[in-house]
């Protein structure tokens, strides 16, 4: 919410409305600011307030907000999160184009959830071997927990302890702890997938790895996910160049989850 104030106070600034400190408050000047505004009305609740104006300036600006209602939905997050990347660097931000991102297949991983997948990794939860880590990792939710090993299908295992190899060499051990590459996630997990779906997730299989899940939850997107940045991108190409899938560089969500199985286009 303070992010969202903000923005709204340096706009009204912008627009000579506002004078106050850009606190992230939505103090008394910020409110009477608002009220200059047409189209807010006043007598709303001030988070109300705060996403009309959100939404009526994104749309001012082509940023495709949907309706100005007030309500904040997944459609005026997005059109928040372009609105902020236009403030911060004064140009819209680059197309994403998930289909340039080319992820070979030397180890001929199969398509997710085919008779293919089925007949190489076989029974969710069997056929598991413990892979040693080359670094230490710990537990993302509660790093006082150290891994010093995994869960993983047998058929990952050489692939997947190459690919940690080359983290190591290619980031060294502090900057992976900088980076939080050894925030582990968890491998090996029976269970369906999140968002009441009723297919089974990728984890039952120990074919799918989570990392950093604090800061790259499931519903954010490349503008709020930590590995979508930059400083990853030695990160996923080392994952990538034994044909694993991230979902956050396929598909923009689940930035955390990388996977031993290929997605239908
Ligand atoms: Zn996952």
């Amino acid at each position: 919410m303070k992010r969202r104030i903000r923005v709204v106070q340096q706009i009204l600034q912008e627009k000579g409305y506002y004078s106050g400190s850009i606190d992230g408050i939505a103090g008394p000047l910020t409110m009477q600011g608002l009220a200059r505004i047409d189209g807010i009305d006043s007598r709303l609740p001030k988070t109300r307030q705060i996403t009309t104006f959100i939404q009526m300036e994104a749309n001012e600006r082509g940023i495709d907000a949907g309706p100005v209602d007030g309500l904040w939905g997944p459609r005026t997050n997005a059109a928040f999160d372009e609105l902020v990347y236009r403030i911060e660097n004064g140009e819209p931000s680059p197309v994403w184009r998930p289909d340039e991102i080319e992820v070979k297949n030397p180890n001929r991983w199969p398509l997710q959830r085919t008779s293919e997948f089925h007949e190489l990794y076989g029974e969710r939860g069997k056929r598991q071997t413990m892979l040693d880590f080359p670094y230490p990792m710990r537990l993302s939710w509660d790093l006082r927990v150290r891994c010093r090993r995994t869960q993983c299908h047998e058929k990952v295992y050489d692939s997947l302890g190459r690919i940690l190899q080359n983290v190591k060499e290619i980031y060294g051990e502090r900057s992976i702890r900088e980076l939080h590459l050894d925030h582990f996630g968890g491998c090996l997990n029976v269970r369906r997938v999140r968002g009441g779906g009723s297919s089974w997730s990728m984890h039952s299989w120990g074919i799918a790895l989570d990392f950093d899940t604090r800061r790259n939850q499931l519903g954010w997107g490349r503008k709020r996910a930590a590995l979508a940045h930059p400083d990853y991108n030695d990160w996923w190409k080392c994952w990538e160049e034994e044909g694993w899938i991230s979902l956050g560089r396929k598909r923009n969500f689940d930035w955390m989850h990388v996977q031993a199985a290929r997605l239908p286009e």
